[in-house]
């Protein structure tokens, strides 16, 4: 491949089909998210590397400089990945004046290495080049993750030149790709998607139409039964059925979600509407029947698989952390091509829950799957995979989670803001400067802890201009006032549009009433049936069981009333709510009595805490519950 044509660095991706630009032009200055990128960078950011060299990750490329390498360190041919993440969220670190000079080091020492590790025909993959390698490169497309690998590449490669005017890793990438377009020009795919996305983001950056035909291609090529590793069924790999054939998500979660997000970027640059159509009816079908009320996708262990509609315990459910990160990633492009609101709604709900949680308080430690419930005899994993830890652990065997934690946490502030011809969107609140477009704002808000928010304008366009805010689907009676004046338009479709003449200074404040609301289940999803949840804003509660002192969380009864009305109190670093309930033991000890049941069980009334649902675990190992039972669902038994 010859006369590329670089594109100027624009700090945003370029989409043809898609109502919406992203904008690179945001910097959050306050508030939670805040906080997580400050602990992503003195915290996470440490410890990771710390955990890179450790675990041998590093030294799987530098041992090929040497004459006699040491063999490969770990058990999958994919650890290059977790070096590839964590580029890609140092180079937002450091390109966003946020990181120091070890990090620096540490990036420079990668790429140095990548550099000289690469092969002459651009291949690059530590596990492959091994001289002692069992396999050789292609040979095993199904478990190989070596496309898997150059799409981490790709990402980090490309956030190294958008962000830091860094090329050196795009020169790497770039080679590796050229020689991927070449081998993989008539067929072949890989058995984990992630290429795709990357492949459009490299396409992107060079303008080389090469990139995205693959892209599509690998999207396309799926569904003809080619895939086969152990004892895996074909949908695990999403290879069963043709990509626009897939009646729902299905196989495994993780896999499932970046070929839908690499799908819709393809949509983005080709316009293939059959290909959004079935982008559209698969998002629908897993918001409506498979997705957890944490955002969480993914029930089952066994093939870590999204698993049946309404198929959604509490207890087992697995919600990998990297599905969330990719069910935003999906989410997100879906926005980008309609506009609408409501994907920004599971979004949110994403990355306030499942994402969040995935990741200690101290931002050390971190769950690989994230359950909504533990049982207080609950049995944690032993062996050496759990090294003693009780709750979320300091690294993984398969450490896919932590640097995908990072990456994502490092780049929070692409997914604040968007533009559409003529008009800011305003995506997510958060304490912010916001910049990119003709209208320059400060956003200052203590959001998701409440809903008030004031923007206000540094920068105005000449002409009319139109600001149009998110109202999130859990806000009733949202309402906005420009310099302390009612503005009478009502949401439409998620949207609150302010159109005017704008001048410096202006103030806009929105105002998202945040009540505490309780949420059932569709009746088909057993596990939770007769149960609720509390919700506040885009914040899924749960109750552990150092705040119910007087009662086992197992034996909370709750009813809508005392839920909607529970006491909101702020604490330092969270909004914790309050609220009676019955203490209701079981009416009889046998597992499956039989109905009706004569004898009341004697209730007690007890006052329990909730606390975010991101928040549990960091206090300890006891029982958790998001779903707590209601009146409805005792047998009859009303609460007092
Ligand atoms: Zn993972």
């Amino acid at each position: 491949m010859t006369s590329k044509q670089v594109k100027p660095l624009s700090g945003a991706v370029r989409t043809s089909a898609g109502a919406v630009r992203p904008l690179a032009g945001v910097r959050i200055t306050g508030g939670l998210l805040h906080h997580w990128q400050r602990r992503n960078g003195t915290a996470t950011i440490p410890h990771t590397i710390e955990q890179l060299r450790a675990a041998g990750n590093v030294a799987n490329l530098s041992r090929l400089l040497e004459q006699d390498p040491a063999p490969y360190r770990g058990r999958y041919p994919f650890l290059d990945t977790d070096l590839y993440k964590t580029l890609e969220g140092l180079a937002y670190e450091l390109g966003d004046g946020r990181a120091g000079e070890p990090v620096r080091e540490f990036f420079d020492e990668v790429v140095g290495l990548l550099e000289r590790v690469q092969a002459e025909d651009g291949y690059l993959n530590s596990f492959f080049q091994d001289p002692a390698a069992t396999k050789k490169p292609w040979e095993d497309l199904s478990w190989g993750h070596e496309l898997y690998n150059l799409g981490h590449l790709i990402q980090a490669a490309v956030a190294a030149a958008r962000r830091m005017g860094d090329e050196r890793l795009l020169r790497v990438a770039e080679r590796f790709a050229d020689l991927v377009v070449e081998r993989f020009a008539h067929d072949g795919v890989c058995g984990h998607p992630e290429v795709e996305m990357a492949l459009v983001e490299l396409y992107r950056e060079t303008g080389l139409r090469a990139y995205l035909d693959l892209a599509a291609a690998f999207v396309d090529r799926r569904g003809k039964g080619q895939l086969k590793h152990s004892i895996f069924p074909g949908d695990y790999f999403q290879d069963h059925l043709p990509f626009r054939e897939l009646p729902s998500v299905t196989g495994h979660a993780v896999r499932m979600a970046y070929l839908a997000a690499g799908a819709a970027d393809v949509y983005l640059e080709t316009g293939d509407r059959s290909l959004f159509e079935a982008l559209e009816r698969l998002w629908d079908d897993m918001v409506a029947t498979k997705l957890y009320v944490t955002g969480g996708l993914g029930s089952r262990h066994s093939d870590e698989a999204i698993g049946d509609r309404y198929e959604l315990p509490s207890e087992r459910a697995y919600t990998e952390t990297c599905a969330a990160i990719a069910v935003m990633q999906w989410g997100w492009r879906m926005f980008l091509a309609t506009g609408g609101a409501g994907y920004l709604d599971v979004f949110e709900r994403v990355l306030y829950n499942a994402y969040a949680v995935g990741l200690s308080a101290d931002g050390k430690a971190f769950f690989y799957d994230n359950p909504l419930q533990r049982r207080p005899d609950h049995e944690q994993r032993s062996g050496a995979e759990a090294g003693g830890e009780p709750l979320r652990r300091a690294w993984f065997t398969c450490p896919c989670c932590p640097p995908n934690i990072v990456r994502w946490m490092a780049q929070l502030a692409d997914y604040v803001a968007a533009e559409r011809d003529g008009a800011l969107l305003i995506a997510s609140y958060a304490a912010a400067r916001v910049e990119g477009t003709e209208l320059g704002l400060a956003m200052e808000t203590a959001y998701p802890w409440d809903g008030d928010v004031r923007l206000t304008v540094e920068r105005a366009p000449g002409g009319p201009y139109r600001l149009v805010l998110r109202v999130p689907g859990w806000a009733r009676g949202a309402s906005v006032t420009v310099n302390g004046e009612a503005w009478q338009a009502a949401p439409h479709d998620g949207w609150l549009t302010v159109e005017r003449h704008w001048q410096a200074g202006d103030e806009v404040r929105l105002t998202l009433p945040m009540p505490v609301r309780a949420h059932g289940s569709h009746p088909y999803l057993d596990a939770t049936r007769g149960a609720a949840s509390l919700a506040r804003g885009p914040l899924v509660y749960c109750v552990e069981q150092q705040d119910s002192p007087d009662a086992a969380v197992d034996d909370l009864v709750i009813g809508v009333p005392e839920i909607v009305n529970a006491n909101i109190e702020r604490r330092d670093d969270a909004v914790v709510l309050t609220l009676t309930a019955a203490a209701a033991p079981p009416p009889s000890t046998e597992l499956y009595p039989e109905l009706p049941l004569e004898e009341a069980p004697l209730e007690t009334t007890v006052t329990a805490a909730f606390v975010p649902y991101f928040l549990w675990g960091n206090r300890g190992p006891e029982a958790m519950r998001v779903w707590v039972r209601t009146p409805d669902a005792t047998n009859g038994k009303k609460a007092k």
